[in-house]
């Protein structure tokens, strides 16, 4: 099936095969259609399965052209670097048309975000905090909204935001079209769908569960003290061009990045208590390869299209299994190979055997050969027989400096 088949415009089109795009992806097969003939529209689909694009495409196509009335699409995003990332592809779809987009967010001037609202633009980008500053100052008004898109709503949800997204969503008039997407429907997100949309569809392609098959993904265990060893021996042994680093807290992330300079690692940070220059500086310069390293939180790093990272190292175990599979799929994107490493301590048990329910998979433990290990609870998990003391039928098998135990005995 070709996108010429779905009925979008023709300008809209011309976009879509500048971008590169030879046919559509699932989520773009379900959603243009339903879009396109006006239904609202609930998307389970995770990023990296071209879900902008499943809702940008139909929507630019229905704007047609230009209009100085106010902004007929509202697309509401949780954090700045998907506002911004977001913004860059309606453009470029958008840019055989006269469509006018502006970008909404906080932590940068008022001026620019005026001025472009000021002129009159068709589509708006933003995250809810500063989207709210633009409602409260007049500097901005919803009543032409046709389209509103919530986007990742479950992440919107975990930062506070729902409450902001239930006022914006107040001043877009009645008679609209909703789109919203989220990995997971928590009842608060099931409850904002009942109230928001009118009689919506559901695709759910793409909420994947398992990992993708490009990535090899195995548990370090290591006392809680030896983590930040481990990770630098690790990093040492590890033929890495690019490895984003996840960390549980803002604090973790800026303690791991100034440890891996000290050693000389080319690193830098992404966590929501950076200004909005340094977080650019920080995507720019990771996807330009000044920097190898980039240290994360899950926030900051949710839904970034990063593509060509070879490996990805779990600092810490992720709280949520679904974020597991979002962290991971930072790696091994487009058939790539990559390596996910999850560094796991005692108190991680319960949050790794729920990644483990919810992936149906066991990930394979691995101990690093000639590591100094301490004692740790975790090497007692053995069952007889297994190598060093790891549980399963894994086999031992010599990489550069160390072991891995991967199943059926695959020589990486
Ligand atoms: P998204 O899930 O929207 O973040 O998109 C992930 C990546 O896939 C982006 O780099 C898009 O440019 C790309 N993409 C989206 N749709 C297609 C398509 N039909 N064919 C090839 N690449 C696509």
């Amino acid at each position: 099936m070709s996108f010429s088949a779905l009925g979008l415009s023709e300008k809209i089109l011309e976009g879509v095969k500048a971008m590169g795009y030879a046919e559509p992806t699932p989520i773009q097969l379900r959603a243009i259609p339903l879009i396109l003939s006006g239904k609202d529209v609930i998307g389970s689909a995770q990023t990296g399965t071209g879900k902008t694009a499943a809702f940008a495409l139909p929507i630019l196509s229905k704007l047609v052209a230009h209009n100085a009335v106010g902004p007929r699409a509202l697309i509401l995003e949780p954090t700045r670097e998907l506002a911004a990332q977001v913004e860059t592809s309606v453009r470029d779809y958008a840019r055989f048309t006269d469509l006018k987009t502006t970008v909404v967010f906080g932590g940068v001037g008022y001026g620019k975000q005026n001025d472009e609202l000021k002129a009159g633009t068709d589509t708006v980008v933003a995250t809810p905090g500063r989207l709210l500053d633009h409602l409260q100052q007049g500097t901005l008004r919803l009543d032409k909204v046709e389209y509103l898109v919530l986007d990742e709503a479950d992440r919107m949800l975990d930062m506070g935001f729902l409450p902001d997204v239930r006022h914006i969503v107040e001043k877009c008039p009645r008679a609209r079209h909703t789109a919203l997407f989220s990995a997971t429907v928590p009842p608060q997100i099931e409850t904002l769908i009942q109230w928001a949309m009118h009689s919506p569809e559901t695709i759910e392609i793409g909420a994947r569960r398992t990992p993708a098959e490009t990535v090899k993904h195995v548990i370090y265990p290591v006392s809680d003290s030896q983590k930040t060893d481990l990770l630098l021996e690790l990093l040492k042994r590890v033929n890495y061009d690019s490895v984003i680093i996840f960390c549980r807290t803002k604090h973790g992330a800026d303690r791991i990045a100034h440890t891996l300079k000290r050693e000389n690692h080319a690193v830098c940070v992404l966590h929501s208590n950076r200004t909005q220059r340094e977080r650019e500086q920080a995507l720019e310069g990771f996807r330009n390869g000044k920097f190898e390293v980039l240290v994360a939180t899950d926030i900051a790093a949710r839904g970034l299209d990063i593509a060509d990272v070879s490996h990805v190292v779990n600092y810490d175990v992720p709280q949520h299994p679904e974020d597991y599979i979002h962290r991971i799929g930072r790696t091994g994107r487009a058939e790539a190979k990559g390596d996910a490493f999850t560094i796991m301590i005692a108190e991680d048990a319960a949050h790794v055997f729920a990644i483990e329910r919810f992936i149906s998979q066991k990930i394979p433990r691995v101990k690093l050969e000639n590591f100094d290990y301490r004692y740790t609870a975790l090497f007692e998990e053995a069952k007889p027989g297994a190598p060093q003391g790891f549980p399963g039928k894994a086999k031992a098998v010599r990489v550069r400096g160390g072991y891995h135990f991967a199943p059926g005995g695959r020589r990486r």
